[in-house]
Protein backbone atom coordinates (compact mmCIF):
# COMPACT_ATOMS: atom_id res chain seq x y z
CA UNK A 1 0.00 0.00 0.00
CA UNK A 2 1.45 3.23 -1.14
CA UNK A 3 0.74 6.09 1.61
CA UNK A 4 3.56 8.53 1.07
CA UNK A 5 2.84 9.67 -2.46
CA UNK A 6 -0.98 10.17 -1.55
CA UNK A 7 -2.53 12.94 -2.01
CA UNK A 8 -3.98 13.11 1.04
CA UNK A 9 -0.86 11.96 3.08
CA UNK A 10 0.07 15.90 2.19
CA UNK A 11 3.41 16.01 4.74
CA UNK A 12 1.89 14.70 7.67
CA UNK A 13 4.06 14.83 10.99
CA UNK A 14 2.67 11.47 12.31
CA UNK A 15 0.37 8.93 11.22
CA UNK A 16 -0.11 6.08 14.16
CA UNK A 17 -2.03 2.55 13.97
CA UNK A 18 -3.42 0.25 16.73
CA UNK A 19 -4.44 -2.81 17.13
CA UNK A 20 -5.49 -3.88 20.52
CA UNK A 21 -6.59 -8.18 19.80
CA UNK A 22 -8.16 -7.98 24.05
CA UNK A 23 -10.49 -5.27 23.21
CA UNK A 24 -11.03 -5.31 19.47
CA UNK A 25 -9.78 -1.69 19.12
CA UNK A 26 -8.27 -1.15 15.73
CA UNK A 27 -7.49 2.37 15.13
CA UNK A 28 -5.26 5.49 13.59
CA UNK A 29 -4.07 8.64 14.91
CA UNK A 30 -3.10 11.09 12.33
CA UNK A 31 -1.06 14.58 13.42
CA UNK A 32 -0.98 16.95 10.17
CA UNK A 33 1.29 19.61 11.21
CA UNK A 34 1.75 21.17 14.62
CA UNK A 35 3.44 24.17 13.64
CA UNK A 36 0.71 26.74 15.62
CA UNK A 37 0.78 24.57 18.52
CA UNK A 38 -0.53 20.17 19.60
CA UNK A 39 -2.78 18.79 17.44
CA UNK A 40 -6.67 19.08 18.71
CA UNK A 41 -9.38 16.84 16.59
CA UNK A 42 -11.82 14.27 17.10
CA UNK A 43 -11.91 10.85 17.45
CA UNK A 44 -14.48 9.41 14.52
CA UNK A 45 -15.87 5.44 15.07
CA UNK A 46 -17.33 4.19 11.66
CA UNK A 47 -17.65 0.79 10.00
CA UNK A 48 -15.06 1.77 7.35
CA UNK A 49 -15.41 -0.64 4.22
CA UNK A 50 -11.46 -1.39 4.99
CA UNK A 51 -8.37 0.04 6.24
CA UNK A 52 -7.75 2.15 2.86
CA UNK A 53 -10.73 3.64 3.90
CA UNK A 54 -10.35 4.75 7.14
CA UNK A 55 -6.78 6.13 6.59
CA UNK A 56 -7.81 8.11 3.71
CA UNK A 57 -10.21 9.46 5.88
CA UNK A 58 -8.69 10.40 8.97
CA UNK A 59 -5.26 11.83 6.46
CA UNK A 60 -7.88 14.43 4.93
CA UNK A 61 -9.76 15.17 8.27
CA UNK A 62 -6.53 15.70 10.43
CA UNK A 63 -4.94 18.12 7.03
CA UNK A 64 -8.40 19.81 7.16
CA UNK A 65 -7.87 20.48 11.01
CA UNK A 66 -4.47 22.05 10.29
CA UNK A 67 -5.91 24.58 7.70
CA UNK A 68 -9.49 25.01 10.03
CA UNK A 69 -6.94 26.24 13.09
CA UNK A 70 -5.21 28.45 11.60
CA UNK A 71 -7.91 30.47 9.88
CA UNK A 72 -9.65 30.14 13.41
CA UNK A 73 -6.57 31.84 14.69
CA UNK A 74 -5.95 29.00 16.89
CA UNK A 75 -2.56 28.28 18.75
CA UNK A 76 -3.83 24.50 17.34
CA UNK A 77 -2.45 22.45 14.84
CA UNK A 78 -4.16 19.62 13.19
CA UNK A 79 -4.79 16.38 13.88
CA UNK A 80 -7.74 13.45 14.08
CA UNK A 81 -8.39 9.76 14.98
CA UNK A 82 -10.38 7.44 14.04
CA UNK A 83 -11.56 3.72 15.36
CA UNK A 84 -12.29 1.13 12.49
CA UNK A 85 -15.98 -0.28 14.16
CA UNK A 86 -19.75 0.21 14.20
CA UNK A 87 -20.28 2.62 17.42
CA UNK A 88 -23.37 0.91 17.89
CA UNK A 89 -22.26 -2.43 18.36
CA UNK A 90 -18.72 -2.35 18.64
CA UNK A 91 -17.60 -0.19 21.08
CA UNK A 92 -17.14 -1.08 25.02
CA UNK A 93 -15.76 0.92 27.80
CA UNK A 94 -11.83 -1.51 27.76
CA UNK A 95 -11.82 -0.47 23.99
CA UNK A 96 -12.03 3.34 24.87
CA UNK A 97 -9.95 2.53 27.57
CA UNK A 98 -7.45 1.25 25.40
CA UNK A 99 -8.02 4.06 22.75
CA UNK A 100 -7.17 6.30 25.88
CA UNK A 101 -3.81 4.63 25.94
CA UNK A 102 -2.88 5.09 22.64
CA UNK A 103 -3.79 8.96 22.61
CA UNK A 104 -1.83 8.95 26.24
CA UNK A 105 1.30 7.74 23.79
CA UNK A 106 1.92 10.61 21.75
CA UNK A 107 2.32 12.37 25.08
CA UNK A 108 0.00 15.60 23.83
CA UNK A 109 0.83 16.04 20.09
CA UNK A 110 -2.37 15.35 19.75
CA UNK A 111 -5.54 16.32 22.03
CA UNK A 112 -8.88 14.14 21.35
CA UNK A 113 -12.64 15.49 21.51
CA UNK A 114 -15.83 13.84 20.34
CA UNK A 115 -16.78 13.51 16.68
CA UNK A 116 -18.97 11.22 14.80
CA UNK A 117 -19.48 8.09 16.55
CA UNK A 118 -18.12 9.25 19.62
CA UNK A 119 -19.75 11.36 22.86
CA UNK A 120 -19.02 13.19 25.38
CA UNK A 121 -19.31 10.29 27.92
CA UNK A 122 -16.66 8.26 25.60
CA UNK A 123 -14.31 11.03 25.91
CA UNK A 124 -14.69 11.10 29.48
CA UNK A 125 -13.56 7.26 29.36
CA UNK A 126 -10.65 7.85 27.27
CA UNK A 127 -10.23 10.55 29.75
CA UNK A 128 -9.67 7.88 32.73
CA UNK A 129 -5.95 6.96 30.56
CA UNK A 130 -4.63 10.78 29.47
CA UNK A 131 -5.12 14.03 30.44
CA UNK A 132 -5.09 15.27 26.72
CA UNK A 133 -8.74 15.33 26.30
CA UNK A 134 -11.26 18.09 25.21
CA UNK A 135 -14.95 18.45 24.63
CA UNK A 136 -15.94 17.03 28.11
CA UNK A 137 -17.23 20.56 29.92
CA UNK A 138 -20.55 19.24 30.90
CA UNK A 139 -21.81 22.17 33.58
CA UNK A 140 -22.09 24.88 30.43
CA UNK A 141 -25.93 24.83 28.54
CA UNK A 142 -24.76 22.58 26.29
CA UNK A 143 -22.44 20.26 28.27
CA UNK A 144 -19.04 19.52 26.35
CA UNK A 145 -21.25 18.78 22.73
CA UNK A 146 -19.57 21.37 20.55
CA UNK A 147 -21.94 21.18 18.21
CA UNK A 148 -24.15 23.59 18.95
CA UNK A 149 -21.30 26.32 18.70
CA UNK A 150 -20.33 24.68 15.33
CA UNK A 151 -24.09 25.18 14.42
CA UNK A 152 -23.98 29.16 15.28
CA UNK A 153 -20.66 29.40 13.52
CA UNK A 154 -22.41 28.01 10.39
CA UNK A 155 -25.53 30.30 10.97
CA UNK A 156 -23.37 33.67 11.25
CA UNK A 157 -21.65 32.59 8.43
CA UNK A 158 -24.46 31.64 6.47
CA UNK A 159 -25.09 35.13 7.19
CA UNK A 160 -21.80 36.50 5.85
CA UNK A 161 -22.46 34.62 2.30
CA UNK A 162 -25.61 35.89 1.89
CA UNK A 163 -25.03 39.73 2.52
CA UNK A 164 -21.97 38.86 -0.10
CA UNK A 165 -24.20 36.83 -2.39
CA UNK A 166 -27.31 39.12 -2.36
CA UNK A 167 -26.35 42.34 -0.95
CA UNK A 168 -25.64 43.26 2.80
CA UNK A 169 -29.16 44.30 3.75
CA UNK A 170 -31.20 40.78 2.63
CA UNK A 171 -30.67 38.56 6.21
CA UNK A 172 -32.46 35.84 6.82
CA UNK A 173 -35.94 36.98 6.73
CA UNK A 174 -37.80 35.14 4.31
CA UNK A 175 -34.42 33.40 2.92
CA UNK A 176 -34.95 29.83 1.87
CA UNK A 177 -32.26 27.31 3.39
CA UNK A 178 -32.34 23.05 2.63
CA UNK A 179 -30.43 21.61 5.78
CA UNK A 180 -28.59 18.20 4.19
CA UNK A 181 -28.45 16.37 8.25
CA UNK A 182 -30.68 17.15 10.48
CA UNK A 183 -28.17 16.21 13.24
CA UNK A 184 -26.35 17.70 15.83
CA UNK A 185 -25.48 20.40 14.15
CA UNK A 186 -28.19 20.77 11.54
CA UNK A 187 -31.05 20.71 13.94
CA UNK A 188 -29.51 23.71 15.96
CA UNK A 189 -28.61 25.51 12.68
CA UNK A 190 -32.21 25.41 11.83
CA UNK A 191 -33.44 26.37 15.11
CA UNK A 192 -31.18 29.91 14.45
CA UNK A 193 -32.48 30.30 10.73
CA UNK A 194 -36.40 29.77 11.38
CA UNK A 195 -36.07 32.07 15.12
CA UNK A 196 -34.51 34.54 12.40
CA UNK A 197 -37.22 34.19 9.65
CA UNK A 198 -35.82 31.76 7.36
CA UNK A 199 -37.73 29.00 5.61
CA UNK A 200 -35.63 25.85 6.30
CA UNK A 201 -35.93 22.34 4.34
CA UNK A 202 -34.72 19.22 6.15
CA UNK A 203 -33.92 15.78 5.06
CA UNK A 204 -32.08 13.25 7.42
CA UNK A 205 -32.10 9.01 6.84
CA UNK A 206 -33.23 9.22 10.75
CA UNK A 207 -37.00 10.00 11.37
CA UNK A 208 -35.77 10.82 14.76
CA UNK A 209 -34.33 13.85 14.02
CA UNK A 210 -36.77 14.40 11.59
CA UNK A 211 -39.37 14.49 13.91
CA UNK A 212 -36.99 17.38 16.19
CA UNK A 213 -36.30 19.11 13.51
CA UNK A 214 -39.76 19.35 11.97
CA UNK A 215 -40.95 20.05 15.51
CA UNK A 216 -38.68 23.35 15.28
CA UNK A 217 -40.86 24.34 12.29
CA UNK A 218 -38.61 22.63 9.19
CA UNK A 219 -40.32 21.24 6.83
CA UNK A 220 -39.41 18.19 5.93
CA UNK A 221 -38.10 16.47 2.03
CA UNK A 222 -36.69 13.46 0.60
CA UNK A 223 -33.08 13.11 0.72
CA UNK A 224 -32.71 12.68 -3.13
CA UNK A 225 -34.98 16.16 -3.03
CA UNK A 226 -32.78 17.95 -0.69
CA UNK A 227 -30.31 19.20 -2.93
CA UNK A 228 -31.96 20.18 -5.99
CA UNK A 229 -34.75 22.25 -4.16
CA UNK A 230 -34.96 25.93 -5.10
CA UNK A 231 -33.68 27.47 -2.17
CA UNK A 232 -30.66 30.52 -1.68
CA UNK A 233 -28.96 28.46 0.29
CA UNK A 234 -27.94 25.12 0.70
CA UNK A 235 -26.39 23.75 3.93
CA UNK A 236 -24.49 20.04 3.98
CA UNK A 237 -24.82 18.96 7.33
CA UNK A 238 -24.44 15.04 6.54
CA UNK A 239 -21.62 13.27 5.17
CA UNK A 240 -18.72 14.54 2.94
CA UNK A 241 -17.89 14.80 -0.94
CA UNK A 242 -21.59 15.91 -1.31
CA UNK A 243 -20.23 18.22 -4.17
CA UNK A 244 -19.03 15.71 -6.69
CA UNK A 245 -19.09 15.20 -10.08
CA UNK A 246 -22.93 13.54 -10.17
CA UNK A 247 -24.33 16.32 -8.20
CA UNK A 248 -23.02 19.41 -9.13
CA UNK A 249 -24.79 20.29 -11.90
CA UNK A 250 -27.76 19.43 -10.40
CA UNK A 251 -27.24 22.36 -7.33
CA UNK A 252 -29.73 25.25 -7.70
CA UNK A 253 -28.92 27.12 -4.87
CA UNK A 254 -26.63 30.33 -4.81
CA UNK A 255 -24.76 29.87 -1.79
CA UNK A 256 -23.12 26.30 -0.58
CA UNK A 257 -22.63 27.14 3.56
CA UNK A 258 -22.93 23.81 6.00
CA UNK A 259 -21.09 22.46 8.76
CA UNK A 260 -19.70 19.13 6.79
CA UNK A 261 -16.29 18.54 6.49
CA UNK A 262 -14.31 17.86 3.15
CA UNK A 263 -18.06 19.02 0.94
CA UNK A 264 -15.59 19.18 -2.19
CA UNK A 265 -15.21 15.46 -3.43
CA UNK A 266 -12.03 16.89 -5.65
CA UNK A 267 -10.84 20.79 -5.36
CA UNK A 268 -11.38 21.27 -8.67
CA UNK A 269 -15.26 20.97 -7.65
CA UNK A 270 -14.63 24.37 -6.37
CA UNK A 271 -13.90 26.07 -9.94
CA UNK A 272 -16.80 23.82 -11.39
CA UNK A 273 -19.45 25.60 -8.53
CA UNK A 274 -17.47 29.42 -9.25
CA UNK A 275 -18.39 28.90 -12.82
CA UNK A 276 -21.89 27.79 -12.16
CA UNK A 277 -21.96 31.45 -10.10
CA UNK A 278 -22.32 29.57 -6.28
CA UNK A 279 -20.76 31.46 -3.31
CA UNK A 280 -19.24 28.11 -1.73
CA UNK A 281 -18.14 29.00 1.63
CA UNK A 282 -15.13 26.84 2.20
CA UNK A 283 -16.21 24.11 5.65
CA UNK A 284 -12.99 24.67 6.98
CA UNK A 285 -13.61 28.26 7.76
CA UNK A 286 -17.36 28.22 8.54
CA UNK A 287 -17.42 24.90 10.60
CA UNK A 288 -14.88 25.91 12.98
CA UNK A 289 -16.94 26.74 15.94
CA UNK A 290 -16.40 23.65 17.17
CA UNK A 291 -12.47 23.52 17.12
CA UNK A 292 -13.20 27.18 18.57
CA UNK A 293 -15.10 25.53 21.57
CA UNK A 294 -13.21 22.39 22.21
CA UNK A 295 -10.17 24.86 22.43
CA UNK A 296 -12.08 27.06 24.95
CA UNK A 297 -13.07 24.06 27.18
CA UNK A 298 -9.21 23.12 27.04
CA UNK A 299 -7.89 26.24 28.05
CA UNK A 300 -10.88 27.10 30.44
CA UNK A 301 -11.70 30.32 29.20
CA UNK A 302 -15.51 31.74 29.74
CA UNK A 303 -18.16 31.14 27.05
CA UNK A 304 -18.58 34.53 26.45
CA UNK A 305 -15.67 35.16 25.17
CA UNK A 306 -15.69 32.03 23.06
CA UNK A 307 -18.56 33.18 21.28
CA UNK A 308 -16.79 36.55 20.13
CA UNK A 309 -14.27 34.43 18.88
CA UNK A 310 -17.15 32.56 16.91
CA UNK A 311 -18.12 36.02 16.15
CA UNK A 312 -15.29 35.77 13.87
CA UNK A 313 -15.74 33.49 11.84
CA UNK A 314 -18.12 35.82 9.31
CA UNK A 315 -15.08 38.35 9.25
CA UNK A 316 -12.75 35.84 8.15
CA UNK A 317 -15.71 34.93 5.55
CA UNK A 318 -16.23 38.05 4.07
CA UNK A 319 -12.39 38.70 3.59
CA UNK A 320 -12.17 35.47 1.92
CA UNK A 321 -15.34 36.70 -0.48
CA UNK A 322 -13.91 39.31 -1.20
CA UNK A 323 -10.44 38.84 -1.88
CA UNK A 324 -11.70 35.47 -4.19
CA UNK A 325 -14.01 37.97 -6.04
CA UNK A 326 -10.66 40.47 -6.61
CA UNK A 327 -8.17 37.99 -7.59
CA UNK A 328 -10.74 36.12 -9.69
CA UNK A 329 -9.75 32.85 -7.73
CA UNK A 330 -12.07 30.47 -6.04
CA UNK A 331 -12.99 30.75 -2.36
CA UNK A 332 -11.42 27.88 -1.72
CA UNK A 333 -8.31 28.48 -3.09
CA UNK A 334 -8.60 32.29 -1.13
CA UNK A 335 -8.92 30.48 2.02
CA UNK A 336 -6.08 27.32 1.64
CA UNK A 337 -3.62 29.90 0.56
CA UNK A 338 -4.63 32.19 3.88
CA UNK A 339 -4.36 29.19 6.02
CA UNK A 340 -0.76 28.04 4.75
CA UNK A 341 0.19 31.58 5.21
CA UNK A 342 -0.29 31.54 8.41
CA UNK A 343 1.03 28.24 9.37
CA UNK A 344 4.25 27.87 7.10
CA UNK A 345 5.24 31.06 8.60
CA UNK A 346 4.62 30.04 12.58
CA UNK A 347 7.13 27.00 11.08
CA UNK A 348 9.63 30.02 9.92
CA UNK A 349 9.14 31.77 13.39
CA UNK A 350 10.09 28.55 15.06
CA UNK A 351 12.75 27.79 13.05
P1 LIG B 1 -24.55 13.95 13.25
O1 LIG B 1 -24.10 12.55 13.06
O2 LIG B 1 -25.17 14.35 14.55
O3 LIG B 1 -25.59 14.38 12.10
C1 LIG B 1 -25.46 13.99 10.78
C2 LIG B 1 -26.88 13.71 10.29
O4 LIG B 1 -26.82 13.41 8.90
C3 LIG B 1 -27.53 12.50 10.98
O5 LIG B 1 -28.80 12.89 11.48
C4 LIG B 1 -27.63 11.47 9.87
O6 LIG B 1 -28.76 10.63 10.01
C5 LIG B 1 -27.74 12.37 8.65
N1 LIG B 1 -27.42 11.73 7.38
C6 LIG B 1 -26.55 10.73 7.10
N2 LIG B 1 -26.58 10.42 5.80
C7 LIG B 1 -27.48 11.25 5.23
C8 LIG B 1 -27.95 11.42 3.91
N3 LIG B 1 -27.52 10.67 2.90
N4 LIG B 1 -28.88 12.39 3.67
C9 LIG B 1 -29.34 13.15 4.68
N5 LIG B 1 -28.94 13.02 5.96
C10 LIG B 1 -28.03 12.07 6.23
O7 LIG B 1 -23.28 14.85 12.91
P2 LIG B 1 -23.07 16.38 13.30
O8 LIG B 1 -22.28 16.46 14.55
O9 LIG B 1 -24.37 17.10 13.19
O10 LIG B 1 -22.09 16.85 12.12
C11 LIG B 1 -22.60 17.07 10.82
C12 LIG B 1 -21.43 17.28 9.87
O11 LIG B 1 -20.68 18.43 10.28
C13 LIG B 1 -20.44 16.12 9.82
O12 LIG B 1 -19.90 16.03 8.52
C14 LIG B 1 -19.33 16.57 10.76
O13 LIG B 1 -18.08 15.99 10.45
C15 LIG B 1 -19.33 18.07 10.51
N6 LIG B 1 -18.82 18.85 11.64
C16 LIG B 1 -19.40 18.73 12.86
C17 LIG B 1 -18.93 19.48 13.91
C18 LIG B 1 -19.55 19.37 15.28
O14 LIG B 1 -19.23 20.20 16.16
N7 LIG B 1 -20.45 18.42 15.50
C19 LIG B 1 -17.85 20.37 13.74
C20 LIG B 1 -17.29 20.51 12.45
C21 LIG B 1 -17.78 19.73 11.41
Amino acid sequence: MSVFNEKSFDHHELVVFKEDVNTGLKAIIAVHNTNLGASLGGCRMYPYADDRAALEDVLRLSRGMTYKSALAGLPLGGGKSVIIGDPHTQKSRDLLLSMGEFVDSLGGRYIVAEDSGTCVEDIEVIGEKTKHISGVQRHRQHGGDPSPTTAYGVYRGIEAAVAHRFGPVRGCQGLKVAIQGAGNVGRHLAEHLIANGASVYVADVSQCNLNQAQALGAKVVGVDEILTLDVDVFAPCAMGAVINDHSISAIRAAVIAGAANNQLARPEHAQQLDKRGILYAPDFVINAGGIIDAYYQQVGVDEQRMISHVDTIATTLGAVFEQAAQERKTTHQVAEDLAEKIFQSANRAAA
